[in-house]
């Protein structure tokens, strides 16, 4: 059998069947310090797909952190076909500052394809398509909502792109939501070169929960599955994603103090209460109504909102009874995988 290839990465090979961190080199500090962001490249023995994954593109969202540290720890890792670069955080200085933004103030998902001469955020978008994205077939990224925002563990992709379709729903979130990805994100940046980029979205900034790290690190493993990369799990397959196909943000209708009357994951009817804005002195309530008959797949945890601010986010399907099996098993905790993968304590 010929040998595969060694991989190229940061000025570095990796030898195939060899794992290895390698940093890459990012501007650094004022202070002189030298500042780099970690990546860590699995070259399996046998051929197949390049597949990339990565977390804290927003510094703040750290779920995925941990997905991809349980991903690097799953034994199954050892038979990997093709090559994974698992990248747990992209956004190094967000990540110090516990900030989505770059020190520039810049959103790092809103520069790309980025350039190697632009803005600071631009050249750290560049240094990950070009060492990242350019060698890979296919990503996944993962987010949170923003700071204090909850997200229902959802997989947001373009379900029109004939290859990336059937990995997101081998994903198996709860849901899928159809969307077109951000000017600027990396998503877009991706797909416009050619590389297919899901984006895995679950739970809150600076936080860590458990359902949310479980259901991503078992779509990643679906994912890489479906790809031949992983051998086929003996356990029962994943539930598919209902599927939404549109969705829209409800926005405060003026500013004041909410009460929230929908919780995640709840399946509302069109002119269902969502909630009530009022003034400190509860005069001029005004009501926040459901658009459809949709479920709650975004909303604030913060009652102190401004007019215009996007206070929940519905989702619009017509799998009605797949979505309330997923809502169930998300309620009762039966969401969550058995200990498949590593045995350790659950973050609580
Ligand atoms: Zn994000």
């Amino acid at each position: 059998m010929n040998k595969r290839q060694a991989f190229p990465i940061g000025g570095q090979l990796v030898a195939a069947a060899t794992r290895r961190s390698v940093n890459l080199t990012l501007p650094g500090l004022y202070t002189n310090d030298p500042v780099s962001m970690p990546v860590h490249v699995l070259h399996g023995r046998h051929d197949g797909p390049v597949v990339f994954v990565s977390a804290a593109v927003h510094g703040d969202e750290i779920n995925g952190v941990e997905i991809i540290r349980r991903l690097l720890r799953v034994p199954q890792m050892k038979r990997l076909h093709g090559t994974l670069l698992a990248v747990p955080i992209v956004n190094v200085f967000g990540f110090h500052n516990r900030s989505r933004y770059l020190p520039d103030r810049r959103d790092l998902n809103r520069s790309f394809p980025g350039n190697e001469s632009g803005s600071m955020a631009g050249r750290l978008g560049h240094v990950f398509m070009s060492e990242i994205v350019k060698r890979a077939d296919f990503g996944i990224d993962l987010h949170t909502a923003a700071v204090h925002r909850d997200n229902l563990p959802q997989i947001r992709a373009d379900i029109n792109d004939p290859i990336l379709e059937p990995l997101a729903k081998a994903f198996s979130a709860p849901v899928l939501l159809h969307s077109a990805a951000p000017a600027g994100s990396l998503r877009g940046a991706a797909a416009d070169i050619g590389v297919p980029v899901m984006v895995y979205e679950a739970g809150e900034a600076l936080r860590f929960e458990e359902m949310s790290i479980q259901i991503g690190l078992r779509g990643v493993m679906n994912v890489l599955r479906r790809l031949s990369m992983l051998p086929i799990s003996k356990r029962k397959p994943s539930k598919p994603s209902a599927v939404l196909r549109s969705s829209t943000w409800q926005r405060a209708p003026q500013s004041g103090i909410l009460r929230a009357q929908a919780k995640l994951g709840t399946m509302v009817r069109k002119g269902e209460t969502l909630g009530v804005v009022a003034d400190p002195t509860g005069e001029s309530e005004m009501v926040l109504e459901a658009p459809f008959d949709g479920v709650v797949i975004g909303r604030t945890n913060l009652p102190l909102v401004f007019e215009g601010e996007a206070l929940f986010h519905v989702g619009r399907t017509r799998q009605t009874t797949l979505l309330e099996q997923h809502l169930d098993a998300l309620h009762d905790g039966t969401a969550i995988t058995p200990p498949e993968l590593v045995e350790e304590p659950p973050i609580v």
